[in-house]
């Protein structure tokens, strides 16, 4: 199987080229050219590890088998707490994916656990020794699952750059105090795109690229537009259909829907992948918050950056630039002069406007909706209430799209990406007990434990005692400087 660019198909590489250059020259996206075939029968009562391994096992073709039957058993067993891809009933049709039984209670484990693994093997393969340094501006979540998916790894260095006071501040704790000795945290002054914008800096600077090569070292990314970020999330979506079947809940053979918590299209996209490699998909609805300028171009076919930035209680989706929407482009179409000139229009205009048929042919399998911040919180309430079932802010906007516009045909699958107690803060006063400001973090998730008679996952009530390794401040013009130092 080979791989080539969402803007130019002439591009030609492999799945190792693919997951260590991250982008495709020219800034298109790879993508593979083609899709596996499923038997789904075939995987009805087999474990996670095993169902990951038949779904990747194609994608991933110069892999020795036995190492990936390895990796994947290390990854998904104990590791996700034997939960990996956990189903819970909410209520009857309606079922949660708690995706965040993994290290950092959010679902941006399920990739990153494993592409580390993947982009070590794919080094040896390619015989490049230069150390790779992977640079990451986080709003909070992916900084700490990247953390914990490279840290101790021989050969790679990670460095992560957060906005200072911009994340919650059990976020910015899972941070400060990571472990491992490959391992730098930055708080950066300004905002996610001030920070944002230092990383871009870095990564476009060619005296510091020189730099580093005489160094032997080399930048990479490990942010979600990466193959290897995409590729584990397939597996969920699957092995979701092949449990709804073993329990009983669906036929082999019947569809079901998806509703996903969208912010750079990397998850939802996922499900897409599934759907064509024969899952029984029937909608994949597309859920945002209050930034919904998806919802908007799925109705008009007009992707327009150019608005206001809302700041919600789902940081993880303030996202204006949905960079994997690119690859769905690339699919319908099988068109990269036209996926390319789109997105030169996005480049230049902060806009593009896909053609009707383009627009005609998602929506026969898209449906997009979006919660305002009232109806994250009246979720997060109503679920509570009515299933006894605690959701995050994150997963709150899928089950209000989910109540909109789930048209309530096929059993539904809504994604849940966080836990709560990421959040408990927002989640408490969602649920009518809104704590004082300025109090301690930590009182606060007990709370929530003591409100709903849950238990908090183990690695979040650990960071009360955890020592702060990481403690400086820097402006965004400084990240620069920071990879030589390395
Ligand atoms: C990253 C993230 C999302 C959005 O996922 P995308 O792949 O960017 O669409 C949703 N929820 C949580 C908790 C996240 O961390």
């Amino acid at each position: 199987m080979n791989y080539t660019s969402t803007r130019d198909t002439s591009q030609k590489v492999t799945v190792q080229q693919a997951i260590l250059k991250g982008i495709a020259p020219g800034g298109g996206l790879f993508v593979p050219t083609e899709l596996p075939k499923l038997n789904l029968s075939s995987l009805v009562g087999k474990s996670y590890p095993e169902v990951a391994f038949e779904v990747i096992k194609g994608y991933l073709p110069d892999y020795d088998e036995q190492f990936l039957k390895n990796i994947l058993q290390e990854t998904y067993g104990e590791n996700f707490d034997n939960k990996a891809g956990n189903l819970v009933k909410i209520k009857k049709n309606l079922f949660s994916l708690e995706l965040w039984h993994g290290p950092t209670s959010a679902f941006k484990d399920y990739a990153l656990q494993l592409v580390p693994k993947l982009l070590l093997e794919a080094k040896k393969m390619l015989g490049e020794k230069d150390t790779v340094i992977i640079l990451v501006a986080t709003s909070g979540d992916t900084g700490k699952a990247a953390l914990e998916g490279y840290k101790d790894l021989p050969g790679i260095k990670i460095c992560v750059f957060y906005p200072e006071n911009g994340t919650s501040e059990i976020q910015r704790l899972q941070m400060v105090t990571q472990e491992g000795y490959n391992v730098a945290v930055y708080a950066v002054k300004g905002n996610f795109d001030d920070t944002q914008r230092g990383v871009k800096t870095a990564f476009t600077d060619e005296v510091l690229a020189e730099k580093l090569s005489q160094e032997n070292k080399r930048l990479s990314s490990a942010n979600s537009i990466n193959w290897g970020r995409l590729l584990p999330q397939i597996v969920y979506y699957v092995n979701t259909y092949v449990s709804l079947c073993q329990s009983g809940n669906i036929a082999m053979g019947q569809e079901i829907d998806f509703c996903v918590p969208t912010g750079n299209f990397g998850d939802i996209m996922a499900g897409y992948y599934a759907k064509q490699m024969g899952v029984p998909i029937g909608q994949l609805l597309c859920a945002s918050n209050k930034n919904n300028v998806l919802s908007d171009f799925f109705k008009t076919g007009k992707y327009n950056a150019n608005r206001e930035f809302f700041k919600t209680s789902s940081p993880s989706m303030d996202v204006l630039v949905s960079s994997n929407l690119e690859r769905l482009l690339y699919h319908i179409t099988q068109d990269g002069a036209q996926v390319s000139a789109w997105m030169k229009d996005l480049a230049e205009k902060g806009e593009y406007q896909v053609d009707d048929a383009t627009l005609a042919k998602i929506n026969t399998i898209f449906k997009a909706g979006w919660a305002s911040e009232k109806q994250v919180d009246d979720a997060i309430a109503r679920t509570y209430k009515d299933s006894g079932y605690l959701i995050d802010p994150h997963t709150a906007v899928a089950v209000s799209v989910a109540e909109k516009i789930w048209d309530q045909k096929n059993p539904m699958v809504v994604l849940s990406t966080a836990s709560p107690y990421k959040f408990s803060e927002k989640v408490l006063a969602a649920l009518g007990n809104p704590v004082p400001p300025q109090q301690d973090e930590f009182v606060t998730l007990y709370a929530l434990e003591e409100q709903s008679k849950t238990k908090a996952p183990t690695a979040l009530t650990e960071l009360s005692s955890k020592p702060v390794r990481f403690t400086e401040v820097i402006s965004a013009s400084e990240v620069s400087k920071i990879p030589s130092s390395l």
